[in-house]
């Protein structure tokens, strides 16, 4: 999409707001006269309330722009994210009408501070745009050129403009690494997607071959990768965005291409829904690739161990032990709980980069399916200050997060009987928990460590988020990720 702040700018469909409050309607005052009264006609016979999210489309004679009228329930001022979630709904209608140029009034949008509305808009839209065509033979031709018509147009709002762009378009690219099937996305073509990201940017990306990461002792990511024909990669991102002498933020990603589950393994139906296992490692790089574009003032470093998970000749077998690059042993009584095994040597990598705090995310456990659907991201952590830090930085973004709790006793769960560890709880009780209690073994104690576990939110989230597609990568935890970047300090 292409976007612009401008005065006077001619549009095929100018864009409108309106509202019902008791028997009170509120129509901005640049909606044209038929539109209102038409609205009101027809709501009057019904006395029917205003829903938020629905449309009117008028196609005026022409020489007339035509009117599109979005209703926000009962008015008021709205919040950022309850502005990106119009986008969805208006995006959807202009498309369906053909609208190729449309103008909203920044004057008429309902919320005080107008940087932030003009950068919740611009992702809404940009994250609406969002189609998957890459494997089509003929793409949809369709493009939408939006503009916000101010008289105000200035260096504050064309910078809010500029980043709600570079955020929205860091979420598309990880739906779109998340949308590319398996045969092609696999983890040599992930780790070259991350260098494509880091193109025009400070960031540096480094890449081991499967002998560098069996030199590095991670000897866990090796054995889930020895199940398939393709190679794993550890892809590595660094961004310099501060003083050499501040510790960097740190992501970590599982990038586990396709799951069919190894020797476990799953039954087949939904099976085709496994390319997504690697949206965690999706959202730390299109996070990355954000940071380092909006150049934020903070040093960040990312890991992604990438790996398939297959049943080859020479795969993990149950009761197989590994050995992680801590040196902690974990026997594998289910070759399916494998993304914990490969983030397990990344964590152990991360920590001893000595960073401010580590953030993994992963579509680690059905279990975070079950207790969360696809609303919350769930996250896990002991330390109350990161808590409160995750928290926030979801809050400003307009993304949803929960705290699920991480006790002794799940760690307990974990001790291995033939190894250190095992890779699965004895029992199916929270599931998700005792995962998080796994990977915390990988962490340097000291370091603060959050969990990220979006196995529910990282696809298919079209259901709650207008602004995102009905089936496919939702590019859940990217905004947060940035906005965790621009909060520290
Ligand atoms: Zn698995």
């Amino acid at each position: 999409m292409d976007f612009q702040l401008n005065s006077k700018t001619q549009a095929q469909c100018s864009i409108h707001f309106f509202s019902k409050k008791g028997n009170k309607f509120h129509f901005c005052s640049c909606a044209s006269p038929m539109a209102k009264s038409d609205i009101q006609k027809a709501k009057a016979k019904t006395d029917d309330k205003v829903s938020f999210g629905e449309v009117f489309f008028y196609r005026l004679p022409s020489g007339d722009s035509h009117q599109l009228l979005v209703g926000t329930g009962e008015g008021g001022n709205l919040s950022a994210e309850q502005l990106r979630q119009l986008t969805g709904f208006i995006y959807k209608r202009l498309q369906a009408e053909k609208v190729t140029s449309a103008s909203l009034s920044l004057a008429a949008v309902p919320m005080k501070d107008k940087a932030h509305a003009v950068q919740a808009l611009t992702e809404g839209f940009e994250m609406s745009a969002y189609r998957f065509e890459t494997f089509k033979a003929k793409p949809m031709d369709y493009d939408l050129k939006l503009n916000f018509n101010t008289n105000a147009t200035n260096a504050k709002l064309k910078k809010s403009m500029e980043e709600g762009k570079i955020v929205a378009e860091g979420v598309n690219l990880t739906r779109w690494l998340g949308d590319c099937p398996g045969n092609f996305m696999t983890p040599t073509q992930l780790a070259e997607e991350a260098k494509k990201s880091a193109k025009g940017t400070k960031m540096k990306v480094t890449v081991w071959d499967k002998a560098r990461i069996a030199k590095e002792k991670m000897d866990s990511l090796i054995g889930v990768s020895n199940g398939s024909a393709e190679e794993p990669r550890f892809i590595i991102m660094e961004y310099k965005g501060a003083a050499a002498s501040k510790k960097p933020i740190c992501f970590v990603g599982k990038g586990l291409t396709f799951d069919c589950g190894g020797i476990s393994i799953k039954p087949s139906a939904g099976m085709e829904e496994m390319k997504f296992d690697m949206c965690g490692g999706g959202a730390v790089i299109g996070a990355m690739a954000t940071i380092a574009r909006l150049k934020l003032k903070v040093n960040a470093i990312a890991f992604v161990p990438a790996s398939e998970n297959m049943p080859g000749p020479a795969a993990n077998k149950p009761g197989d032990i590994r050995k992680a690059r801590n040196g902690k042993s974990i026997e594998i009584n289910n070759t399916d709980a494998e993304g914990r095994l490969i983030l397990a040597d990344a964590l152990c990598y991360a920590s001893e980069k000595k960073p401010a705090w580590i953030v993994d995310a992963a579509t680690l456990t059905g279990a975070m399916v079950i207790a969360l659907g696809n609303t919350h991201t769930g996250f896990y952590t002991r330390d109350n200050k990161m808590r409160d830090t995750m928290n926030k930085a979801a809050d400003d973004c307009g993304e949803w997060v929960w705290q699920m709790p991480l006790t002794d006793y799940h760690t307990k769960d974990m001790v291995g009987f033939y190894a250190d560890l095992t890779n699965l709880a004895p029992n199916r009780q929270a599931g998700s928990a005792t995962a998080a209690a796994f990977l915390e073994s990988f962490v340097e104690k000291g370091i603060p460590w959050v969990h990220c576990d979006v196995a529910g939110t990282a696809w298919h989230a079209g259901n709650r988020l207008e602004y995102a597609p009905k089936k496919g990568a939702s590019g859940a935890m990217v905004r947060t990720f940035v906005q965790l970047a621009k909060n520290h300090k």
